[in-house]
């Protein structure tokens, strides 16, 4: 039997990237996957891809009603939440004299807001059920990273949000564990300048940009009962980016 057989995870910004890896990968080791994103073309498309009883869900994680009812509507349609995957976030990078409000408030909204909504509406349903498995997608910026202040102030309160979670919850049997990919090749890394993209593989001792099925590979780990001893960690994936 699938390691992840009778599952059912939301995984939030499926529609491409990084995301959309989790979800395959989830739904490889059995999982039926809810594909959530604000493209519900995409997040359907990745839907299918996984197969199953697996769906796409339009929403804007940025929208707090929104969450409660998209958290709602997994539980009346499966009936059970075990994994909630927290990936969708966005960039608007500027230095910070030139950075505007709506940068700010933009990334801190999708980033940092939307990981506290989703989070907290499952996490009504898995103390319930005293289970579940919670992963968050920070990134290695929350170290600190020029361009982006918006971006590494949203990632480092995820991992502060993750490490109570995990603190709140481990009486629950729920586990809350973050990420911090390095350099993954995606649409939003693909988008910066050429030069920015060869520095960046210059970084990477492994020699190579990761891939979303990476990401994905460790989040399927966390999501399983392999993992059931692991929480409140915040765990580094870029081929050596962060040493
Ligand atoms: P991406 O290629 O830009 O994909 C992000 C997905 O999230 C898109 O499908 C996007 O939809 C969706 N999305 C955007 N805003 C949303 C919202 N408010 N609600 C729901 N979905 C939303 O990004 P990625 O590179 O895969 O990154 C995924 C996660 O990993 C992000 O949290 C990012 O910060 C983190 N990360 C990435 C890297 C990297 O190297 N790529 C490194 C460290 C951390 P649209 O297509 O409609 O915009």
């Amino acid at each position: 039997m699938a390691r992840l057989s009778e599952h059912v995870a939301m995984v939030s910004g499926a529609g491409r990237g990084i995301g959309e890896g989790i979800a395959r990968r989830l739904a490889e080791d059995g999982a039926t996957v809810v594909c959530a994103d604000v493209n519900i073309e995409a997040a359907q498309r990745v839907a299918d891809a996984c197969g199953g009883a697996s769906s796409g869900l339009r929403l804007d994680v940025s929208d707090r009603v929104a969450c409660d009812a998209a958290v709602a509507q997994v539980v009346d349609r499966y009936g059970r939440f075990d994994i909630l995957v927290n990936n969708a976030g966005i960039n608007r990078d500027a230095m910070l004299h030139k950075m505007t409000d709506a940068q700010w408030d933009q990334v801190l909204a999708v980033d940092l807001s939307g990981v506290f909504y989703l989070s907290r509406a499952t996490a009504r349903v898995m103390r319930e059920r005293k289970r579940g498995k919670i992963v968050n997608i920070s990134s290695a910026s929350w170290l600190g990273n020029i361009g982006q202040a918006n971006y590494a102030a949203a990632k480092a309160g995820v991992v502060g949000l993750t490490r109570t979670m995990s603190k709140e919850l481990a009486r629950s049997g729920v586990t809350v564990n973050a990420l911090c990919p390095g350099f993954i090749e995606t649409e939003m890394t693909n988008a910066l300048p050429p030069d920015i993209h060869a520095a960046q593989l210059k970084k990477i001792p492994l020699g190579r940009v990761g891939k979303p099925r990476d990401v994905g590979n460790l989040v399927a780990f966390l999501a399983s009962a392999d993992a059931d001893y692991i929480t409140g960690e915040v765990i580094n994936i870029g081929g050596g980016y962060q040493i």
